[in-house]
């Protein structure tokens, strides 16, 4: 018998072998015109990804945590507001709706897309609850029409987390283009990935996508002139040079994701205990993540351990039963679908440089498992 195939859970590396040439390039052209700091790399990468995600605006700041807090900041979150945030995401989508000053209301997740159960979103609206952050969650849209019609008939704003979500679509529209906004994060691993942190809020109103950019800028578009207090959000050139090359090719790389997926569909099919991903009616998942469910998670992701296949749990507890959130007071019966989910979920292996020999091979570790 060979050698057991080693299947890491990303591979950053192999896609920087696959463009090195551009980057390193990209990476000298900055250095060599000193333009760190906002300057034309970072002018170029909001005008190139605003028309690749088919919106007017696109404001670039330091990290996709920090374009969602611009983003609600600019809206006009005050103390006593409440947003309604999928009990289920990473914390970014919460946390930030308290540093707004806003007051965080959970939703739980649908049972088979993982996303805001929009059956459950509106008895959670108030008199104060101000908006709604849909999360695409691995990629997958959330059911954004009812949520629309929700948020019209009550006036509320909707920010949409795309954090995980580049290029995805929702009968045939680009997500990010439903909401008030879209926030982006460009982490490494993410579908859109800079060489450290980056991130980015998009809108088709201009002006509250020159109040995201005053905010993230210490208040004022131009130096001297701080029409209001602000922070030091700022995309650095070099993350905007490597984003610049890395975005022409993320059409290819969304097509690579969605081939693996559909290739795990067919391979993992009639496993015994393996719940694949459900994909709803009209929507275009990009597989930011590739989540199957199984009674026996933790015994299944050691065995694949054991075979040199990494996998990952995203996330391992849901956002109300986390230690930030105890102080809400909130039990597994509130939220009993993403509590189901947490003991259950396992991220495969998925990445566009993925080989057919990396998916065989975990296709066949999880049979031998069951
Ligand atoms: C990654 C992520 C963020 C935050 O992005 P960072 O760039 O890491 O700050 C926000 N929301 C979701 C759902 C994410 O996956």
């Amino acid at each position: 018998m060979a050698e057991h195939v080693q299947v890491p859970f990303a591979d950053l590396h192999a896609q920087y072998l696959t463009i090195k040439t551009e980057i390193d390039t990209a990476i000298s052209e900055v250095i060599r015109t000193s333009a760190f700091i906002r300057g034309p790399y970072v002018d170029k990468f909001e005008a190139a990804f605003a028309d690749m995600m088919n919106v007017k605006h696109c404001v670039s700041c330091a990290n996709g945590t920090d374009s969602l807090y611009i983003a609600m900041h600019a809206l006009g979150v005050k103390p006593g507001d409440e947003v309604i945030a999928p009990a289920h995401s990473w914390i970014s989508t919460t946390e930030t709706i308290t540093q707004a000053g806003g007051k965080v209301v959970f939703c739980d997740t649908d049972p088979v897309t993982h996303t805001i159960d929009t059956a459950k979103l509106g008895a959670l609206v108030t008199p104060r609850t101000v908006g709604i952050i849909p999360v695409h969650l691995y990629g997958q849209p959330a059911d954004m029409d009812p949520i629309m019609a929700l948020a019209k008939t009550h006036g509320l704003w909707v920010l949409e987390d795309c954090a995980q979500s580049h290029l995805a679509r929702y009968k045939g529209r680009l997500v990010g283009t439903f909401g008030n906004a879209a926030s982006f994060s460009f982490y490494p691993g993410k579908n859109l990935g800079a060489m450290g942190d980056a991130g980015a809020v998009t809108t088709n109103d201009p002006e509250l996508a020159k109040r995201m950019a005053m905010f993230a800028r210490h208040g004022g578009l131009t130096k001297g002139d701080h029409q209001i207090e602000g922070i030091n959000s700022r995309l650095d050139g070099l993350q905007a040079a490597i984003l610049s090359v890395k975005l022409p090719h993320l059409p290819q790389w969304t097509r690579r994701r969605q081939e693996i997926a559909a290739s795990y569909q067919t391979l993992l099919s009639g496993i015994d205990g393996v719940t694949l991903p459900t994909v709803a009616e009209s929507r275009e998942p990009v597989w930011h993540l590739y989540v199957i469910r199984h009674e026996r998670r933790d015994a299944l992701a050691a065995h694949l351990k054991g075979l040199g296949i990494q996998t990952v749990v995203n996330y391992p507890v849901a956002l109300p039963f986390l230690p930030a959130y105890r102080s809400l007071g909130h039990v597994e019966a509130d939220f009993p679908n993403a509590h189901r989910d947490q003991s259950r979920i396992l991220s495969l292996p998925i990445f566009p440089e993925m080989t057919p020999v990396q998916m065989l091979a975990v296709a066949d570790g999880i049979r031998s498992f069951a």
